[in-house]
């Protein structure tokens, strides 16, 4: 097998080798079938396991909360953008938006397609650098919900704690954090994200919520993007992304063998820690972008003194197999991204080559 490369991608992003390996070994012929997970119907009882398994797995990380329910949907974390304002906004209601970057933006611009917005905070003035103070988080009165991206990929930002909405429905994209840390999942109605990230490769997409924020939704809105439609069938109501929700299954097995939430955040800190604590180190070599107190531990950005000396980092971290270091091309900037599955030693060998590459420059 060729080397694997130290991959910092922001997403679709690093898989841990070990599911990898497991796909591999059980890909052509799945569980005694005579055929691989993608070639059987999505309503026999192999598939069924896997799909169910897979639901009971991310429910049992979360710590079991009560009255939840897991769905599996397609179309991208892009695609609830959509859903959330078709499927809540009635008349008179409108949806709180947290503005913290370029996700939340996005999320609230798709929303305002649909119906009314609100902000409820933001950070624009501070150019996304930080996620604002809980304290200054207010829903609108007439708030159909309060909706948080709660990782903005593309600045680097996180939130430390969740907001408190009160009777108002929490909603969060967790598409760049999930199952990352340990977080209390009652604070939320629902939870979406994209699993290219922290739970398997694209094409499916996680909802985690409340029953009774999806059991109904409005009859007028196209069926497929009705909650109701895959609360009621299960998230089998079309054929699902099969192939992604076994992978997000071994995902979850190997988030259990790695001590569960507890266990991964421990992980997860100690490589941010490692990597923000040398660019905190290196006399303004390397500058951190988000501000210390909301930086997000899934996704480092940092700057370099000019965008030549950045494009020369970039080129010769791939030389030596760091691929994914560019930041995204609207802020531009370097970004590491360390998900669950980027191990330890390669955040230190990431950090060593920044200390190399340091010595290079005199
Ligand atoms: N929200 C966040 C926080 C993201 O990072 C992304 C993807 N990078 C999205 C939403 C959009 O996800 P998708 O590409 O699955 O639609």
């Amino acid at each position: 097998m060729s080397k694997r490369a130290y991959n910092f991608n922001a997403g679709p992003a690093a898989l841990p080798l070990e599911v990898l390996e497991r796909a591999q070994a059980e890909f052509v012929d799945f569980r005694e079938s005579g055929m691989s997970i993608m070639e059987m119907s999505h309503r026999g009882a192999i598939y069924e396991s896997v799909h169910n398994e897979a639901q009971q797995r991310l429910l049992s990380l979360l710590g079991n909360p009560t009255g939840y329910k897991v769905l599996f949907t397609q179309g991208g974390a892009s695609t609830q953008f959509a859903m959330i304002p078709l499927n809540f906004l009635s008349e008179g209601k409108v949806g709180s938006y947290v503005m913290t970057g370029s996700w939340a933006d996005k999320a609230y611009k798709e929303a305002k397609l649909v119906g009314g917005v609100h902000v409820a905070a933001s950070s624009e003035e501070q150019k996304f650098l930080k996620i604002p103070e809980l304290s200054s988080i207010k829903a609108a009165d007439n708030a159909a919900y309060l909706h948080v991206t709660s990782n903005e990929t593309i600045e680097g930002t996180q939130y430390a704690e969740f907001p408190d909405s009160g009777s108002i429905p929490l909603i969060g994209d967790m598409s760049s954090d999930i199952l990352s840390r340990a977080f209390d999942v009652n604070k939320f109605g629902l939870i979406y994200a994209g699993a290219q990230k922290n739970l398997g490769p694209s094409g499916v997409t996680v909802v985690i919520a409340k029953e009774e924020l999806i059991a109904e939704s409005p009859s007028h809105i196209p069926t497929i993007l009705r909650y109701s439609t895959h609360t009621k069938n299960n998230s089998l109501y079309n054929t699902p992304p099969s192939f992604s929700v076994y992978m997000v299954n071994e995902v979850l097995k190997w988030i259990e063998e790695q001590g569960g939430l507890a266990g991964v955040e421990s992980k997860n800190r100690e490589k941010a820690g490692l990597l923000y604590e040398y660019i905190d180190g290196s006399d303004g070599f390397y500058r951190g972008v988000a501000d210390p107190g909301s930086r997000s531990i899934m996704n480092v950005t940092f700057r370099m003194q000019s965008e030549d000396l950045e494009k020369q980092f970039v080129k010769a971290a791939e030389l030596e197999g760091f691929i994914g270091l560019k930041g995204h091309r609207s802020v531009g900037g370097l970004r590491a991204s360390i998900y669950n599955a980027v191990p330890y030693e390669n955040v230190k060998a990431l950090a060593d080559f920044m200390k190399h590459f340091r010595q290079t420059q005199g």
